[in-house]
């Protein structure tokens, strides 16, 4: 069906596609924002290319609003636009008592202003805290901080190469890459 949106796919930023710190580690950052050093995670590029082939893709971090988009320009071909690129500003805070600090959170029924719903809206996210209502429209990966043989991203550019855009409902992927099932690759 042609005149289906495609689905879309949020990108987290911090410990998902890459890990920023203040002193570096025993290698060159991929990327210096001032004081930060900036680590690529393995395969980040990759997966935004993959995501980019059949989604809509989007980027949406907890970071400051300087940050973000410093990052974006750094790791997201030039040749891609992101539908928006959302920083801490659109996150929704909330002081929490058992961590005696701000935690925010990203609300995914704000998608409704770009046309998107819960049924065609997938994050890519390593905290579940920041997206706890939304559960099943995570795809949850392990956290990185720097690890040069990470390879958490790899089995996922694999999963999303598999998705062909086409779902009723992409609800039951988030699911489906908790168990790490990969959807049959179309042929
Ligand atoms: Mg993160």
């Amino acid at each position: 069906m042609s005149d289906r949106k495609k689905p879309l796919i949020i990108f987290d930023l911090d410990e998902t596609l890459i890990h920023s710190r203040q002193e570096p580690l025993g290698r060159d950052a991929d990327y210096v924002l001032e004081r930060l050093h900036v680590y690529f995670r393995p395969n980040a590029v990759e997966l935004i290319l993959a995501a980019s082939k059949n989604h809509e893709i989007a980027v949406w971090s907890a970071g400051s609003p300087l940050y973000v988009d410093s990052i974006v320009s750094q790791i997201f071909p030039a040749h891609l636009e992101p539908l928006f690129i959302w920083n801490r500003e659109h996150c929704s805070a909330k002081f929490e008592i058992s961590y005696l600090q701000t935690m925010f959170s990203k609300d995914l029924h704000k998608m409704r202003d770009f046309g998107y719903d819960l049924k065609n809206t997938l994050i890519i996210e390593d905290d579940p805290l920041k997206i706890r209502d939304f559960g099943a429209n995570a795809i949850i990966v392990s956290q990185y901080f720097g690890e040069e043989g990470d390879d958490e991203l790899s089995g996922l550019v694999q999963f999303i190469e598999g998705l062909n855009g086409h779902g009723e409902d992409v609800r039951d992927i988030g699911l489906n890459w908790k168990t790490k099932i990969l959807p049959r690759t179309a042929s």
